[in-house]
């Protein structure tokens, strides 16, 4: 897909933070690993897109998407690494937890999506290790770990739906917050939230075929006015993502549009501006009729949510909520 795995800094020396991503093709990338690649893997690589992630669009999730649920459906795959830049491979992690893990899992295959924070000719690059890893982790014997979404970054391996990029430029950045384990030790407990979460986790939600349902985040905070919001209601937002501060609370200043959109029918989310923590129900008590996104970030709230309208659209026998719930509120373990 592209990213700083795949990016060049123009004098790496000095400055490699200062560089372009998506600028190496794929099979560039796979020569520098070359001699280190597990000798039984056999590699293909399609490249799908070669961009800074920051441009990532609706349509390449949804090429993406049909791309490795081909890709799994081959009997001699045995498994998938994604290369993708960091700024919003949450965003894709998560996409692709909700459309392909229950494939994956059924399959015992594992889709494994990395990348790097320091471009390709930087000293200290981080994306052939992490890379290797990557393809490591999909070799690794199926009684090790079973099928899903992974991602791996900086020597640890987490649910790809548990991404969150929380940091500018550390190593570790994607998974920094999220429930993760060393890649040669395997922590048991990590391993059985793992299988917890699979067993609670519904069935695979469709991938959208057409323009994807249009939802907003919003943020709330000091000095909070309604106008944005209103704007966003006279255009025709179909759902909106409140991250609100502390267990979800929004404005004040918000609330008089916000009953507007109940009535209007958008769909209302709320996350939490913190980063971190769980929030279910109303724990603000301000009466606002929205789901809580439990432990997910805005923009993966922002995913479920377009996944959830798009599933709804198709089986008018479910609700936006009921398919939420499938694939975003899921049990927490500690
Ligand atoms: N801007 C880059 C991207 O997301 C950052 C990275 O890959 O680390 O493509």
């Amino acid at each position: 897909m592209g990213g700083t795995i795949a990016g060049l800094a123009a004098n790496p020396d000095q400055s490699p933070s200062n560089y372009k991503a998506g600028e190496l093709e794929l099979e560039t990338l796979l020569k520098k690993v070359e001699g280190a690649i597990p000798g039984e893997l056999k590699l293909v690589s399609q490249q799908l897109a070669n961009i800074d992630s920051r441009d990532l669009s609706e349509d390449l999730l949804t090429l993406l998407g049909n791309t490795v649920k081909a890709s799994l459906s081959q009997p001699d795959v045995q498994g998938i690494v994604i290369t993708h830049g960091t700024d919003t491979v949450e965003e894709t992690g998560f996409f692709l937890s909700a459309t392909c893990g229950k494939l994956a899992e059924k399959l015992g295959k594992r889709v494994v999506v990395t990348g790097a924070m320091l471009p390709a000719n930087a000293p200290q690059a981080d994306g052939p290790l992490n890379l290797l890893d990557a393809l490591k982790w999909v070799a690794n014997p199926p009684e090790s770990c079973p099928g899903g979404v992974f991602a791996v970054f900086a020597g640890k391996v987490c649910l790809a739906r548990d991404l969150s990029k929380r940091h500018t430029s550390a190593f570790n950045a994607p998974l920094m917050d999220a429930p993760c384990s060393p890649l040669g030790l395997i922590n048991p407990s990590w391993l059985s939230r793992l299988k917890a979460v699979e067993a609670a986790s519904g069935e695979d939600l469709p991938i959208p075929t057409q323009q994807w349902p249009w939802v907003e985040i919003l943020t709330s905070h000091a000095g909070a006015r309604a106008q944005a919001l209103k704007s966003l209601l006279d255009l025709g937002v179909e759902g909106l993502i409140l991250a609100g501060t502390g267990f979800g609370g929004v404005h004040l200043a918000w609330m008089g549009a916000l009953n507007q959109a109940e009535v209007k029918g958008t769909a209302l989310v709320r996350a939490s501006r913190t980063g971190a923590g769980v929030i279910q129900g109303n724990f603000v008590g301000d009466g606002l009729n929205c789901v809580s996104s439990g432990s997910l970030s805005a923009p993966r709230a922002r995913i479920a949510l377009q996944l959830a309208l798009n599933a709804a659209k198709a089986d008018k026998s479910l609700t936006w909520q009921d398919f939420f719930a499938r694939i975003a509120v899921l049990p927490e373990f500690g």
